[in-house]
């Protein structure tokens, strides 16, 4: 017995249902043959150029990645933009991809859960599809918690807020989920870790004395990548699949 593109899309779909997927959104297997052999697994936030030619380093034969190709509709699969270049060179060099986005968001694999497991956060908790809440160990100015957040997730991270504000429940909704902030506050947590911060959401969090971090929405999601690489090699383990799952190490934007 050999596992297929199939029998991790099956795995995945275990973990993150693609039906508790957004309607907007592409997941699940996107691009090859569910029926291909998989022996080498390259997971990575992003299906890029780069990831493309490290799996083929690999000799992996799946990628499996966070954000979709696909999400926008296409009329043709012409190598003159970088998707089309992307979708051309997979299908050239027999690489397959699955997708798990908004539907893993909502899983304790998450990019949220993630930052919130690299943070030590205690009494880790899912309060609502996308809002991870914890505690930290002890109270913190929130200027403190800054430097924190940014050396666990290797990551340069903006403060928005009084930098004396003292935080001791801190929410998390990785990714662009910067709306989120009344309900993290609602909720009990007396500041949000997202990733794309608006202007008109810093300002009136502020004025509401609630602290916003933005920690950019790859940084506050390429965490989730070698959590998930390790779930996904356990689970193969389990079924004594002789696969090997490898984390991606192409970082595009800086130092994760
Ligand atoms: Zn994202």
């Amino acid at each position: 017995m050999y596992a297929t593109v199939k029998t991790i899309e099956d795995i995945l779909n275990e973990l993150a249902p693609v039906e508790t997927a957004e309607s907007y959104d592409n997941v699940g297997a996107l691009v090859g043959r569910r029926d291909a052999q998989v022996t080498k697994i390259l997971v990575a936030l992003d299906c890029t150029w780069d990831v493309v030619q490290e799996a083929e380093k690999l000799e992996a034969e799946l990628i499996v990645s966070h954000h979709p190709l696909l999400f926008h509709a296409r009329k043709n699969l012409l190598e003159e933009d970088a998707e089309g270049r992307i979708l051309c060179e997979m299908a050239r060099k027999n690489l397959s991809l699955v997708s798990a986005h908004t539907n893993l968001d909502q899983t304790e694999y998450s990019g949220s859960a993630a930052c919130a497991k690299l943070l030590g956060l205690q009494n880790i908790r899912k309060e609502t599809n996308y809002l991870f809440l914890g505690e930290l160990e002890a109270p913190m100015k929130a200027s403190d918690l800054e430097k924190k957040i940014s050396s666990a997730i290797s990551f340069p991270v903006r403060c928005y807020g009084d930098g004396n504000a003292m935080i001791s429940t801190l929410a998390i909704a990785g990714g662009a989920d910067d709306g989120d902030w009344m309900e993290a506050k609602a909720l009990g947590a007396q500041a949000l870790l997202t990733g794309e911060v608006r202007h008109h959401n810093a300002l009136a969090a502020s004025m509401s004395s609630f602290v916003l971090f933005d920690g950019g929405h790859y940084g506050t999601e390429a965490p989730l990548v070698p959590f998930l690489a390790e779930y996904l090699q356990n689970r193969l383990n389990d079924v004594q699949y002789n696969v090997r799952v490898f984390p991606s190490q192409c970082a595009p934007f800086g130092c994760v």
